[in-house]
């Protein structure tokens, strides 16, 4: 409320003299003062705050940040951090690959570069391990790729290695940096051409040094280059601004038209005492030091007043009521001001703009149709985002609202998860069914998933993520026997076999089966839509039919089979491709806290710890299942069809979504 009544009043008396010079002087963080002058601009000039123009401002903040936290001047030193090879882990290198400050390529194209290289996990890197995986993108990028790489080749070669003085060195800079792009058109405008000159006298303080410091290599040129960015404060000044906001309580020295003193509460006017604890208390105050004692506080407190009274026609003093909980006192120096009354309209822009009754509430749940000439996109995962919140399919499988690659290290829970899928896959081919599982001796077996593992690693670790699912493993692939993988991916083997082994345990038990298909592509056509979809696994049962098992090798949801949005819709559409045969479905997690099957079937005993469908007084209860799961899914599918998109998550299905942003359910509060 006291930044909203300095905005306003620097207004009105704007307003009344265009050329009036005001002061507003807001001791403590600098982010108040931020807030501040960003709500006397909306106040000022609403126009120019709605459209984001670059109109030389009317307000500035005395002082300034550090140099190097500039987003400019941030992106040249990390620029320069990785022409001279140094590591930095992904993120921030995906920041600077993605930043504004490039001339080129186009921030489009450098974007979908970054989405390229999240395929190829990598958490730290060199600027040549990036130039390397260039290389490595598909065709449509290439040019993009080739360009950036002559780019930085050429601008790495600019900056050169070895010793040389700082001169030197600041010479090098500036021209690797013109090389590299930086910074791009971005630095057009008047604070752009500003911080720019500002960097280029930096570089010149950095050439300063030859006499004093000698022949440096590069990082050493660098750490001195950070340091004196790091050092160097920096605002850039704006035109004649009318109002100065300063978080120094002193005087003023020249005269203004208006000064506005905030913050004035009792705990802070007059500052309390804070004497020097390395000096001797006595001969502080004897000397006068105005922080030694109250008394000099309060004689300083009342200069202070004496000296805004004086530089000013106007002086207007305010203390908040509150900060965050705690209730505050005026300071007792402003004693006999009555307390003006609260403006009538508020200064913040959003709340100016505000219509009371105006605002319309419009619910809009549809989006367009899906064709449904088209296969359903990403076959079964359509249904399953229909199912967990219609409005997550539509921003994913039809906005492109996806999700980005995280790069951490060690091995990313969804590549264990395909590399155990493809373990299982090629033991299985091997196996063929239940009798040579059995009649296989325990050694024997380890060597066989030993050598299944190893395979899929081949298949699946080695190679980049995108559509590593949806591409078959190349058959019979011949291993490196002679190259021996790296620590991380021997653990991660040895942590599959282990996981295969205890699921080996567990199908030891089961009644004879034999193994029908692994990863087999089938198609439903349901609701008038095709539907490609990929099996795990499809088991034929000795005692006739065949089960359904789908592999999950993260944390185990505990299954809702005849709810109205049941948990594992894909195994339903699986059923329902495969017709009546099917006597039995079910997850099988595979994971270091269990291994379990978790599923329904048409009688106990069919697969471990799976129950039989429960008894409804129909004559055939599992046949009335099968038809209840037909309705879900033809109903999740004639919904993704008319582009169903209302936002109705599933109970949880908010926890993991990483489209909250768009759908905004936290505004309705039921996030
Ligand atoms: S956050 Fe919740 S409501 Fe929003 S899209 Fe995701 S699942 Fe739906």
């Amino acid at each position: 409320e006291e930044l909203e009544r300095i905005a306003g009043w620097c207004r009105e008396r704007l307003l009344a003299r265009a050329d009036a010079r005001l002061l507003v002087v807001l001791p403590g963080a600098a982010g108040a003062r931020e807030r501040l002058a960003a709500l006397i601009r909306q106040a000022l000039d609403p126009a120019s705050a709605l459209a984001g123009s670059g109109a030389p401002s009317r307000v500035a903040i005395e002082g300034g940040q550090p140099l190097a936290q500039r987003p400019m001047i941030a992106q040249a030193l990390a620029t320069l951090a990785h022409l001279a090879g140094a590591e930095s882990d992904f993120e921030a290198f995906s920041r600077w690959l993605r930043a504004p400050y490039w001339g080129r390529p186009a921030a489009p194209l450098r974007a979908r570069l970054d989405v390229r290289l999240r395929e190829r996990p990598m958490a730290r890197l060199r600027l040549r391990d990036f130039l390397g995986a260039l290389g490595l993108v598909p065709a449509d990028l290439q040019p993009t790729a080739r360009e950036l790489n002559a780019q930085l080749t050429g601008a790495a070669a600019t900056l050169g290695e070895g010793s040389a003085s700082p001169r030197l060195w600041s010479e090098r800079f500036a021209a690797a940096l013109s090389a590299a792009g930086w910074p791009g058109p971005l630095a057009a405008d008047g604070v752009g051409q500003q911080t720019r000159l500002r960097w280029h006298e930096l570089l010149d303080e950095l050439g300063g040094l030859t006499a004093s410091v000698g022949s440096l290599a590069c990082d050493e040129a660098l750490r001195l280059v950070h340091e004196l960015a790091s050092r160097t404060p920096y605002r850039p000044a704006d035109e004649d601004p009318s109002v100065t906001v300063s978080p120094v309580p002193s005087d003023p020295v020249v005269r203004y038209d208006g000064i506005w003193v905030a913050g004035l509460h009792a705990e802070a006017f007059p500052q309390p005492p804070q004497p020097d604890p390395f000096l001797p208390l006595g001969a502080q105050v004897a000397s006068g030091v105005p922080s030694a004692s109250a008394t000099h506080r309060l004689a300083q407190a009342r200069a202070q007043l004496a000296a805004w009274r004086r530089s000013a026609d106007e002086l207007i003093l305010s203390a908040p009521a509150h900060a965050e909980d705690l209730e505050l006192l005026p300071s007792p120096l402003l004693a006999g001001t009555a307390p003006e009354p609260l403006p009538r309209r508020s200064a913040w822009l959003p709340a100016r703009l505000h219509r009371e009754g105006l605002t319309e509430s419009l619910v809009d749940a549809t989006g367009r149709p899906w064709t449904a000439a088209l296969p359903l996109p990403r076959g079964t995962r359509s249904l399953d985002l229909q199912n967990q919140c219609p409005f997550r399919a539509y921003a994913e499988l039809r906005l492109g609202c996806t999700r980005r690659e995280r790069i951490e290290p060690g091995i990313a829970p969804n590549r264990r998860g395909e590399l155990l899928h493809a373990a299982l896959e090629s033991l299985w081919e091997r196996l063929g069914d239940s009798r040579s599982l059995a009649g296989l001796s325990d050694a024997a077996l380890d060597a066989l998933i030993a050598r299944s593992v190893e395979e899929a690693v081949q298949g699946t670790l080695a190679r980049p993520l995108r559509g590593r699912r949806t591409q078959r493993r190349p058959r019979g692939s011949q291993l490196d026997l002679f190259a021996r993988p790296p620590p991380i991916l021997e653990r991660e083997c040895r942590r599959a076999a282990r996981l295969i082994r205890r699921l080996c345990d567990t199908e030891r038990a089961r009644p004879p089966f034999r193994v029908e298909a692994t990863e087999g592509d089938v198609r439903l056509t349901l609701a008038g839509a095709t539907l490609h979809m990929r099996i795990d696994r499809v088991d034929a049962l000795e005692g006739g039919g065949r089960a359904i098992l789908d592999y999950k090798t993260g944390k185990r949801v505990s299954a809702d089979w005849y709810g109205e949005r049941p948990t594992h819709p894909q195994l339903l559409a699986y059923a329902e491709a495969l017709g009546r045969d099917v006597v039995a479905l079910a997850t099988v997690t595979v994971s270091a806290r269990e291994v379990r099957f978790e599923g329904l079937a048409r009688a106990p005993e069919l697969l471990p710890q799976v129950r039989a469908v429960s008894a409804t007084g129909a004559p055939d209860a599992w046949a009335e299942r099968q038809h209840a799961w037909r309705a879900v899914v033809t109903r999740l599918i004639r919904a993704f069809l008319a582009g169903d998109a209302a936002v109705d998550p599933r109970p949880g299905a908010c926890d993991y979504c990483h489209v909250r942003d768009v759908c905004r359910i936290l505004e309705t509060g039921d996030g």
